[in-house]
């Protein structure tokens, strides 16, 4: 019998009571993985019930205390790296070693989250009137709940429940129903590095799941993490009920390349960041903006993206792994045939390609298109597959309007060994985080992660620094 994922609710681990499950198969062969369950209501109000409760105590408990579990938890989370990478490559797909970056990531959230001490700092004016100090305090909120998408199950996870914990929040973790397994593991280990199990409670569930944490009076902040339709609901919803939200949602990430850019380094950055865990990625490059000669390294390119060969995840030869599922593939090969429909030129073709061993994975080869324009489809939408879209222009001035006139905003980046086109790019540009001469600039996390226009709405909340 498949395997039924627990919730961590109220100190306790429960198989829910739902009479609605979903299959987790193996995206690499569509095999049975478990199922996750769609949490009832008494099931959510639980949760949230014990996360306000236990706030009475847990924020009461010295700050030191909590950074010092924190430290525990961030030593078990190394301890355990492989381990949770080899749990996460299963249910992604993703190759061995973005397995790894993706627990690492999060590590490293952790061991920020372990200097929360300095960070709570208040403020203080002396006499700022006759014998009248003022003084500001950081204090917690209460109950914050956190909503992540499948494509990163342990980093995005770690960039919210650590901070908000250590702070003295207690919290609700809905993970991605795609990729339930990496999230759980991560609380395991969080209960075993000291914190008190009722101070993070993990349920499972959709969108009724997450519209009852919207409506609800006792949850103080929410983070989202996922697609722009759903970061728009959950912000619009949860800031009318008066939370906190954050919100990080799609992409369309653009890399102009200038002539005087170093060709080797452009070629493969291109290839592997449009390529990298199948495109799957709110960071992966999917347009590349060729200013005046470069258009001509178009072959280069090509054959570059060629070599880049999907695989299973045990397999170190593999570049990348399959799409998540087969919908998610159905979603980027349709993309890939409107493309051709409206007229772009594709130069390679993904569709179709076979992994030997694996006939039922949800591959997808590198695709390539040129002659793309600004209102084809496979321009406005976020494909969200190994798909790179090349386009031109005969001036970085050109380059960046284009950019600035995308609605997306998360990251962009710039190849040249000029500093001044260089200074230009990053003070003209209307994009959250910008790379030069690095193809996906993600900040650690000790730097927000910012971008800007679709894809990034956020009220303050307990949980970043915006
Ligand atoms: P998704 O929006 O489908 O799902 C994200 C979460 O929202 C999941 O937990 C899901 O259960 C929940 N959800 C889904 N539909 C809902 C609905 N109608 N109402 C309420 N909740 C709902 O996203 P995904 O496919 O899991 O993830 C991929 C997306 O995430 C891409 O668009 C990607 O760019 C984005 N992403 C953004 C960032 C960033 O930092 N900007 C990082 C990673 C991923």
């Amino acid at each position: 019998m498949t395997k039924k994922v627990a919730m961590f609710i109220d100190g306790e681990s429960i198989i829910s009571e739902s009479n609605q499950w979903l299959d987790v198969t193996d995206p690499a062969s569509q095999e049975a993985i478990c199922q996750v369950p769609m949490a009832t209501e008494a099931e959510m109000e639980r949760a949230i019930a014990s996360a306000k409760k236990a706030f009475e105590t847990w924020k009461d408990v010295p700050v030191t205390k909590r950074a010092r579990m924190m430290l525990q938890y961030q030593h078990l989370l190394k301890k355990h790296h492989d381990e949770l990478a080899e749990i996460l490559a299963e249910e992604t797909g993703k190759n061995f070693e973005d397995a790894k970056g993706d627990v690492w990531r999060g590590i490293e959230v952790a061991e920020h989250a372990a200097n929360m001490p300095s960070m709570m700092m208040g403020e203080t004016v002396e006499n700022v009137a006759n014998k009248v100090d003022t003084y500001s305090l950081i204090q917690p909120l209460g109950v914050c709940a956190g909503i992540t998408p499948f494509n990163f199950p342990a980093m995005i996870p770690l960039w919210m429940f650590p901070m908000a914990v250590v702070c003295g929040n207690t919290f609700v973790l809905k993970p991605s129903e795609q990729d339930p397994n990496t999230p759980m593991r991560l609380a395991e280990l969080f209960y075993e590095a000291g914190f008190p199990r009722d101070v993070l409670q993990v349920v499972h569930g959709g969108k009724d799941q997450v519209n009852q944490i919207l409506n609800h009076d006792d949850i103080e902040a929410i983070s989202f993490v996922g697609s722009v339709p759903v970061g728009e609901h959950i912000y619009k919803t949860g800031t009318d009920n008066l939370k906190r939200v954050q919100a990080f949602a799609g992409a369309k990430n653009h890399m102009v390349v200038m002539p005087d850019a170093n060709k080797n380094q452009v070629i493969n950055n291109i290839a592997g960041s449009a390529c990298g865990a199948a495109g799957q990625r709110c960071m992966a490059i999917s347009v590349a903006v060729l200013v005046g000669e470069t258009k001509d390294w178009i072959p280069q390119i090509k054959e570059k993206m060629a070599e880049m060969k999907p695989g299973h995840w045990k397999n170190p030869e593999s570049f990348y792994g399959p799409l998540i599922s087969p919908q998610a593939k159905a979603r980027v090969e349709a993309l890939i045939a409107q493309g051709e429909k409206e007229g772009a030129t594709l130069e390679l073709d993904g569709r179709g390609l076979e992994v030997e061993g694996f006939p039922n994975g949800n591959w997808l080869g590198p695709s390539l298109f040129t002659n793309v324009t600004t209102d084809m489809e496979i321009y406005k939408t976020e494909i969200f597959g190994p798909v790179l879209c090349i386009m031109t222009a005969d001036t970085l001035e050109e380059a960046i309007e284009l950019i600035n006139n995308n609605p997306y905003g998360n990251g962009t980046s710039l190849f040249t060994s000029s500093g001044a086109a260089a200074r230009k790019f990053q003070h003209d540009i209307k994009v959250g985080q910008v790379g030069i001469n690095i193809p996906i600039p993600v900040p650690l996390p000790f730097f927000s992660f910012t971008g800007w226009k679709v894809g990034w709405t956020c009220a303050p909340s307990a949980t970043s620094t915006c």
